[in-house]
């Protein structure tokens, strides 16, 4: 089938937009990677999409599972991605990576590396007798949800203020697709994983525990790739109500964690630590480019900053003549077109 290898960023994702609406978030996601919604001719061929620079193929539904669902367990995270692949092993493409590459990652996930990990995270709750702290093993069990609805509310409501207005989100180790909050992580106590148990369990209970967890507090995050992970966690309704993040750019999961930041409809602040001072330089790789289309494609945010890097002394800030192209972006009313175009034109001489 022919298709166009030129397609910027905007253009892969304009051509889900009418058949995907009910799976935005794995659209975002699929036009971060390079791919194209591929309509088939026949009516009983399987839809899916297709890898503008390698013709990949992936159905639909092997794509929503593997984008879509959570990855609060590692093996489930894990199952998403089995028996497919996005792009050929020689695609340009998988310069934009998305985080904790399967074939990669998963002898790691299987060793007593892993296990001794979890055994420390999730183990210790059994000493502990509140209810709460037990909710790791409730939302296996669901003897959480043999309590009634009014002592659940009670309890995540003693819980979630503990949140700091700002909150640092860490993987949980260097292989997991699970992230915890930071104060959770060096605490050695058996409420570690408390907090983002909560995000776990509250879904299911009610929603205004979502709001209140989410309305006050700022996400920290020291990558992209961790913001990614964060923001499949918490799936859809933790999305839906996510308001404010603060996160370390320029990893090659910038264009997967952004696009899938632009399904965050309450969004309204972010501080953006990017480690150089450009949008773009010089011959920049695919992955520059991609993710900083996905960075602009964002919209309707109030509150745009630029942040410090530790790990650069010449980062963006507000006196860059690119921070100004960012922010009027970014700051944009939702469903206005992007202002920007030379990084579209830049992915077209370049390809
Ligand atoms: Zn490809």
């Amino acid at each position: 089938m022919a298709y166009v290898a030129r397609y910027t960023y905007a253009e892969r994702l304009a051509t889900f937009r009418e058949y995907w609406t009910d799976n935005q978030a794995a659209a975002h996601q699929l036009a971060a990677i390079g791919h194209i919604y591929d309509r088939p001719p026949l009516e009983e061929l399987e839809h899916g999409s297709r890898c503008i620079s390698c013709s990949a193929f992936v159905k639909k539904e092997s794509s929503v599972k593997a984008l879509e669902s959570s990855c609060r367990h590692s093996s489930a995270y894990e199952k998403g991605f089995e028996s497919f692949n996005f792009h050929h092993p020689s695609c340009i493409r998988l310069q934009v990576r998305i985080p904790l590459d399967p074939q990669a990652v998963f002898p790691g996930l299987h060793g007593g590396r892993f296990n001794e990990l979890r055994r420390r995270f999730e183990g210790d709750n059994r000493r502990s007798d509140a209810g709460v702290t037990r909710s790791q093993r409730a939302s296996q069990k669901s003897s959480l949800f043999t309590l009634p609805t009014e002592l659940r509310l009670e309890i995540y409501r003693s819980i979630l203020p503990t949140l700091d207005p700002e909150t640092e989100i860490l993987q949980l180790h260097r292989d997991s697709a699970r992230v915890i909050t930071s104060a959770g992580y060096h605490k050695a106590a058996a409420r570690n994983t408390s907090a983002l148990n909560v995000l776990r369990t509250c879904r299911a209970v009610n929603d205004e525990a979502m709001d209140l967890l989410y309305a006050h507090t700022t996400f920290t995050f020291a990558s992209t790739k961790v913001l990614y992970l964060f923001l499949r966690s918490i799936g859809k309704p933790g999305r839906d109500l996510v308001k404010a993040v603060d996160v370390h750019c320029g990893g090659r999961e910038d264009a997967i964690a952004f696009a899938l930041l632009a399904c965050c409809e309450s969004l309204r602040s972010i501080c953006i630590r990017l480690p150089r001072p450009m949008l773009l330089f010089s011959r920049a790789p695919i992955w520059v480019v991609d993710g900083m289309s996905c960075l602009l494609a964002l919209s309707g945010i109030e509150d745009v900053r630029f942040g410090s890097c530790a790990s650069a002394l010449n980062g963006m800030s507000d006196a860059q003549p690119d921070a100004a192209v960012i922010r009027k972006e970014l700051t944009r009313l939702k469903g206005v077109p992007m202002v920007t175009h030379y990084l579209e034109r830049y992915l077209d001489t370049a390809s």
